[in-house]
């Protein structure tokens, strides 16, 4: 589904992302972790182009996306959701208004479809009863399930998530685990950033360690945190655990 060719990204003469060459296949669920600075966050927006690449090609499905611009790069994202660090929910909108704004601008939904589609996501991570609150009324985790149900109302293929749990108090980061564990389960392709090493080493179908811009290690769960090979690898482990 994703297959990242020796991609590159600079920040003006700064390498960031220096020859990455990844698959990952339809419904693989692919860990991406490593030190701070190494390139994650910077590694999955290459992929719904919140980074331009600069160079080699992202084939999405097939298809080679280096030359998206305009309403192609606007499909591309359509297809692609995204759950970030710091929720980015609009604070003016109530959470099921948060879920529906896209389907209906976007795909064109009728307010009550789109409104009867929130209401079932927010069902799915366990909101039903937070439909009108606003994001300030809302706790942390539970902000952070609204924006994950505010990327499945449109329906993606590839969820994305960047260190969906870390701005979040640890009682909280159960539930948000709980919900991305549940989808993981779906079936949706996911490339998802995460220091929660027992998270991904359940959720895992492959875990990839990237260091300076480069994977260093692209591995099963078991193999990965059992017999790491890479002694980086092993040194970042050790300080996590
Ligand atoms: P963290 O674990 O801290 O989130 P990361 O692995 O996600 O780190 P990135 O955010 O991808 O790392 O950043 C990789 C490198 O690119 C860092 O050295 C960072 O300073 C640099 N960088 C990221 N974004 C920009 C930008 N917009 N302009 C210039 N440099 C950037
Ligand atoms: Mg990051």
């Amino acid at each position: 589904v994703i297959e990242f060719r020796s991609v590159t990204k600079s920040y003006g003469t700064t390498p960031v992302i220096r020859g990455i060459d990844l698959s990952v296949a339809q419904g693989e669920v692919v860990v991406v972790c490593g030190p701070s600075g190494s390139g994650k966050s910077t590694l999955i927006r290459l992929v719904n182009r919140l980074e331009s690449l600069t160079s080699g090609d992202i084939l999405i499905d097939g298809h080679s996306t280096a030359s998206y611009r305009g309403a192609a790069l606007q499909r591309l994202r359509t297809g692609i959701g995204f759950v970030f660090q710091q929720f980015n929910l609009y604070g003016h909108l109530t959470a099921a208004e948060n879920i529906a704004l896209a389907p209906r601008k976007v795909l064109g939904l009728s307010a009550e479809e789109a409104l009867s589609r929130a209401r079932e996501l927010l069902k799915r991570v366990g909101l039903s009863d937070k439909e009108a609150s606003y994001p300030s009324q809302l706790s942390g985790g539970q902000q952070q399930r609204v924006a994950i149900a505010r990327a499945l109302a449109m329906q993606p293929k590839i969820l994305l998530f960047d260190e969906p749990t870390s701005a979040l108090d640890p009682e909280m980061i159960g539930e948000v685990l709980t919900v991305i564990r549940q989808l993981a389960e779906t079936g949706i392709t996911m490339l998802v950033v995460t220091h929660e090493m027992g998270f991904a080493r359940e959720i895992a179908d492959r875990v990839i360690f990237i260091d300076g811009g480069v994977i260093l290690e692209d591995a099963p769960p078991e193999q990965f945190f059992l017999a790491t090979r890479h002694p980086r690898a092993q040194r970042f482990l050790r300080q996590l655990l």
